[in-house]
């Protein structure tokens, strides 16, 4: 199956309508972060190849804007039906492409899907208003309008969700797009492609270019002045670089953001619960995620358990490639990934930290690094200031509420938080006062197409999912009707 799913894709760029190479015919190599082996090549769109797929959006947008609500919508539901028909064939590439054990790859698949069925039921739910101005004599129509051709960028490491999650939205509200996919994984973006042309996208809607040159391709149209709207997820470096570029032009800008997210385990907490929390938080995507728990605060008095029985639950876990039945934790994407977390780990055991499992580099090939917890880590340490990105648990402790609610908040992201105890005035109070966009309590799983998912501070601009999800793709639009009286 392997071959025949890599086979099946196509490699080209996605533009107007047509499958078609870059400009330069140039191509740039997809590679399995299991073996390091390259899986294929797809087009390496230019500068101008990137131009091409705006006027192609451009171009099909006022016909787009025109089409009944109910026909995006029913375009998006059988979207839904054909992802979740193929979730074997999806999961595995994404596998491939992306190192995910498949349990977690067919995970992604449905989460991906549901935002399709989510924005295919938002999408006939646009509402607008009917006041009378308070002097009597104007009539006040609001109405919601498409914001326009869309520029939406992704990145490596949920493939398919963090498409889906922008596309949905976007069909439902009437906005053509260009997506682009990181470099690393773009076959699950190009994959999808053909399902929404079977699922009935007309040409033009959604254009796709994979580029080596992300730089190059997407500035010129962010300065162009026909991309009315990006929305961008991945780091808040490039989110800080691309929010500069759309004050030029006023592009409307949603940003999902890194994230420090803190984990906090009061001393009232049911263990079992915060254990199986903190495997979810930390160990979702071999803690390649934007709200992987970056920092546990776990109080003194419990410490020594939590600690011990999260240790063993790390130990216990496989590593291997993701395609292997049995495998918890495949590899991370690169090279640069896997070196960041050993680095984090050496800079905390310089600053005293105590390695309990893990730490050690293993020997290639692909790009494994091992499930790890650290005790005793010191505030001053790196990686409480960094997305580590990477299976590394780093534990700290404290005493008291007011401590550990002002450490959690000593940073200047704010995506998420989890917190588990069992005094439900507490975890309502605690919950209120961490500046993150999002909080677990008792849960380590946020993420759900249903709910806004954002951040605060520096995670980000905007939400995605939810009622609000389809907001950023639309404007208001208010008509003065006089009416004389
Ligand atoms: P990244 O380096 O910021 O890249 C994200 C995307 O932006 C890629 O497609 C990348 O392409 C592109 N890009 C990079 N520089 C660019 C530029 N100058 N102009 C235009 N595009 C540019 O992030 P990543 O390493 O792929 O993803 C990990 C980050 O994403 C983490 O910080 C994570 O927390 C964040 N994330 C956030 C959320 C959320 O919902 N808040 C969800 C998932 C991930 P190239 O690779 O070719 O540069």
């Amino acid at each position: 199956m392997t071959a025949t799913v890599i086979q099946d894709v196509p490699k080209q760029l996605c533009i107007g309508g047509t499958w078609q190479d870059a400009e330069s015919g140039r191509t740039l190599p997809v590679d399995n972060p299991a073996t390091g082996e390259e899986l294929c090549q797809v087009a390496d769109a230019t500068p101008a190849d990137g131009l091409r797929a705006a006027q192609a959006a451009v171009a099909a947008q006022p016909a787009w804007a025109a089409t009944p609500p109910r026909e995006r919508g029913e375009i998006l539901r059988r979207a839904y039906e054909i992802i979740v028909s193929r979730t074997d064939e999806l999961a595995l590439l994404m596998t491939l492409e992306m190192g995910k054990p498949l349990a977690e790859a067919r995970a992604e698949v449905a989460y991906a899907a549901e935002f399709f069925r989510w924005f295919s039921e938002e999408a006939v739910r646009v509402d607008g208003g009917m006041a009378i101005a308070p002097d009597g004599r104007t009539r006040i129509m609001v109405t919601r309008r498409p914001v326009g051709p869309c520029l939406l960028i992704t990145p490596w490491n949920f493939p398919l969700a963090m498409g889906t999650r922008k596309i949905g939205p976007a069909v439902a509200a009437g906005c053509t797009m260009v997506l682009k996919p990181a470099p690393q994984t773009p076959l699950s973006t190009l994959a999808l492609a053909p399902i929404l042309t079977e699922a009935g996208l007309p040409e033009g809607v959604l254009n796709v270019a994979t580029t080596s040159d992300a730089a190059g391709v997407v500035e010129p149209l962010l300065r162009g002045g026909q991309i009315r709207k990006l929305s961008f997820t991945g780091s808040t470096q490039v989110g800080r670089i691309l929010l500069a570029q759309c004050a030029d032009t006023v592009v409307r800008t949603s940003l999902e953001l890194g994230g420090n997210a803190p984990f906090i385990v009061f001393e009232d907490a049911d263990l079992d619960a915060a254990v199986d929390g903190a495997m979810v938080a930390k160990m979702r995507n071999m803690g390649e995620a934007c709200t992987a728990a970056n920092r546990f605060f776990v109080h003194s008095s419990l410490a020594e358990e939590f600690t011990a029985r999260l240790t063993a639950r790390m130990a216990a876990l496989t590593v291997g490639p993701g395609t292997e039945p049995g495998t918890d934790v495949g590899p991370l994407i690169d090279t640069a990934g896997r070196d960041k977390a050993d680095s984090l780990v050496r800079d905390a055991v310089e600053h005293g930290a105590k390695v309990l499992v893990g730490g050690e580099l293993p020997d290639g090939p692909g790009h494994f690094y091992p499930p790890t917890v650290l005790s005793g880590v010191s505030a001053d340490s790196a990686l409480v200031r960094t997305e580590i990105f990477g299976p590394v648990a780093a534990i700290l402790t404290f005493e008291d509420e007011d401590e550990v609610v002002a450490a959690a908040n000593d940073t200047d992201w704010g995506l998420v938080s989890y917190v588990f105890t069992r005094d439900f005035d507490r975890a309502l109070r605690v919950g209120e006062r961490l500046e993150t966009g999002m909080v677990g309590l008792n849960t380590g799983l946020v993420s759900n197409p249903a709910a806004p998912f954002g951040g605060v501070k520096q995670s980000g601009l905007g939400r995605e999912g939810g009622r609000v999800g389809i907001d950023g793709f639309l404007e208001y639009k208010y008509l003065a009707i006089p009416t004389g009286a």
